[in-house]
């Protein structure tokens, strides 16, 4: 089973990246992308993520979590002026997945309805023949095959934070890029699949959700058993137990 190392950016002591509007903070954008795209791999790949809260890593520290494994994605989202837009994957100056690149990158675009700007090199200028980005440069290093940064849009671009604050477009990219992953590695099993084999107790639990009156759109609940639960959707469902202890 191949190994694939995804790398929620920023998180912790790094938590300044905003959006256009200050709503959308890129570590926790970051994260969520990442926790989709661990969702839809899992069956598949070994998945490990550098962190899985918000967390401070350094650069360095993420970059060397990827010895061992076949492949080192990056998640974050990019900015610079209100006007700039579109999705860019950076690729290693040491590496070719240029052909891989740019199937996320295009895939990530597709999902947001946005432009593909491209995949991009960029060398150190301190550092000739070595990455710009520390992070690629060390996963590279470390003997990582297939390592790549994926810029998911501009979140200084008022439409594309909206669109990079919307759960389910993330959701929908993450899904994209996950079947891209599967193809490069000629993994052919359909993600719908999984679901029966999915442990009895997990529908249990979204069944006595529902019966309560905790959750509705069962359904729809079973076909995304793993996803995770955002925090503000823990807290309505505390809310509820809570008022159903005190009778109200
Ligand atoms: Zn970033």
């Amino acid at each position: 089973m191949k190994t694939i190392v995804v790398d929620p950016g920023h998180g912790g002591n790094d938590r300044a990246n905003r959006g256009y509007s200050g709503k959308y903070i890129e570590a926790d954008g970051n994260l969520q992308f990442a926790l989709f795209l661990h969702y839809y791999l899992k069956d598949y790949f070994n998945v490990i993520l550098t962190r899985k809260e918000d967390k401070t890593l350094s650069l360095t520290e993420r970059g060397k979590m990827a010895k061992g494994a076949d492949m080192f994605l990056s998640a974050h989202s990019d900015a610079w002026e209100k006007e700039s837009n579109g999705v860019t994957i950076f690729d290693s100056v040491d590496l070719s997945n240029e052909t891989l690149g740019a199937e996320i990158g295009k895939a990530i675009a597709d999902s947001m309805g946005i432009k593909f700007k491209g995949v991009r090199e960029r060398e150190s200028q301190k550092n000739k023949g070595e990455d710009y980005y520390t992070v690629i440069d060390v996963a590279q290093d470390i003997g990582c095959p297939v390592v790549l940064l994926l810029e998911r849009g501009f979140h200084s671009n008022p439409h594309e934070e909206q669109l990079l604050l919307n759960n389910n477009i993330v959701r929908e990219s993450a899904k994209a890029v996950a079947e891209k992953i599967k193809a490069y590695y000629g993994v052919s099993e359909s993600a719908e699949t999984k679901e029966i084999t999915q442990p009895i107790w997990k529908y249990q639990g979204l069944e006595y959700l529902a019966k309560n009156g905790l959750l509705n759109d069962l359904e729809n609940w079973k076909k995304k058993i793993d996803e995770p639960m955002p925090v503000w959707a823990s807290g309505i469902l505390l809310a509820e137990i809570h008022k159903n202890l005190k009778g109200e």
